[in-house]
């Protein structure tokens, strides 16, 4: 009877410290210790596989007076920082003249041209390679908007066509010049259905071979990316894979936005992602993802996610972040050699200062672009821009926290070639 009841006692002791998920839970809790995290390894993740970021609207961030840290922390070059961090690529959009006629910025990063560059220039230093994400519109450019840069507005469609290929030609050569490595361009951001004002394939197609043309031309070694959105819609990519190969449009990387509350299951996405890998002979990725680790907003603008009606399967933590990213990572591991990477969209796009301060953050907005949109966009982007300009609607996505210290899962990167480190 006494043993029978030590066994049980040993018996409840078991279960106590090991839960329902058995000792796998134990584990996670010893290497947490460690790391602040626990993160499995990605299985069969090659070596040279991308592990980008988009920090676009980092300088309008900084010129509003937002400093970042490392892990010590130090105050450091963000762009080391990730570099440290394991993040190989770095992701800049570009809009073609994201300013009024008196020079004041429509926001987002004020991204146009010359911002580019200066990201580009630091990307390189740290050893990293660029994506240059060409809009070519003024402003953002997704499904609901692909509205034509002022300047082609009037253009009839062939004199549109070399304006396009003409600009991509020039920006690529200006950031060759100014010593950027440039990897991949993407002609054209989540053309779902338009770019540059058209909304017929057959245009759509010339304008991407146009692109296209023009990173061929400017260095051959560049990959060309066109991007889409909302895989989760049944037969979309297979139809836009369709299209593009019916007419005939020169692209090396299919590539994908993957929202986890938006965007369906991971395991559709690497079936979509590998249907068109494995039909059209192309590189697929995902050119943006994120997931957000606290429901707090940060800044006074209120953020995407989480909200009711979305699909949040991760708990909204930093170790849930870090899982969603890791996932991302491993879906697209999973189509093969052709799955070359992920992008985390805007890890650093935190707040200009204090969700109490906001008419001060505000102005820092106008001032410096460092919002999603100003009050000056309204003049092109009426609808959405000139009624909800603002801040930042990610902060709590970011993968540094609101005072721009690294939270543990901007280490994802590193992680997933070997998992996190075992506490001794
Ligand atoms: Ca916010």
């Amino acid at each position: 009877m006494k043993n029978v009841l030590a066994v049980f006692v040993v018996l409840i002791f078991v279960l106590g410290a090991f839960g329902t998920s058995g000792p796998a839970e134990a584990v996670r809790g010893s290497r947490a210790a460690e790391s602040g995290l626990f993160l499995e390894k990605v299985s069969g993740l090659h070596k040279d596989f991308i592990k980008g970021v988009d920090v676009s609207s980092i300088i309008a961030l900084e010129e509003s007076g937002v400093a970042f840290y490392n892990e010590s922390g130090k105050k450091q070059d963000i762009f080391k920082t990730l570099k440290e961090a394991g993040v190989n690529y770095v992701r800049v959009r570009i809009w073609n003249d994201p300013y009024d006629a008196n020079g004041n910025g429509y926001g987002g990063g004020n991204n146009d041209l010359k911002n580019a560059i200066q990201i580009g220039k630091r990307a390189t230093a740290n050893g990293m390679k660029l994506l240059a994400d060409f809009h070519y519109s003024d402003f953002w450019a997704d499904p609901a908007k692909q509205k034509a840069p002022k300047a082609w507005a009037n253009l009839s469609f062939e004199d549109k066509k070399t304006a396009l290929y003409r600009y991509t030609k020039q920006s690529l050569e200006a950031m060759k010049a100014a010593g950027i490595n440039v990897g991949m361009v993407q002609v054209g951001n989540e053309t779902n259905g338009g770019l540059a004002g058209e909304t017929d394939w057959a245009k759509m197609s010339q304008l991407f071979n146009a692109g296209s043309q023009a990173v061929r031309e400017a260095d051959s070694n560049i990959l060309v990316a066109l991007h889409f959105t909302n895989p989760e819609t049944s037969g979309r990519y297979a139809w836009i894979a369709e299209t593009l190969h019916r007419h005939h449009v020169d692209y090396d990387v299919f590539a994908s936005s993957y929202y986890p509350f938006w965007h369906g299951t991971l395991k559709n996405l690497t079936s979509v992602l590998t249907s068109v890998a494995d039909t059209y002979g192309k590189k697929v990725m995902v050119a943006e993802t994120s997931y957000t680790y606290t429901a707090e907003d940060g800044d006074g603008h209120e953020n995407t996610a989480p909200k009711n009606g979305q699909t949040l399967n991760y708990p909204v933590t930093v170790q849930g972040q870090a899982n969603a990213v890791r996932d991302v990572i491993q879906a697209v591991s999973d189509v093969g050699e052709a799955g070359i990477g992920v992008f985390y969209w805007e890890p650093a796009w935190i707040p200009v200062g204090p969700a109490h301060q906001l008419e001060k953050n505000k102005a820092l907005w106008e001032t410096y672009g460092s919002g999603w949109a100003t009050s000056y966009a309204a003049e092109y982007d009426p609808e959405d821009a000139g009624k909800w300009f603002g801040g930042s609607a990610v902060d709590n996505q970011a993968l540094f926290d609101f005072k721009g210290r690294p939270l543990p899962s901007l280490n994802v990167f590193k992680y997933v070639d070997t998992g996190t480190p075992f506490k001794n």
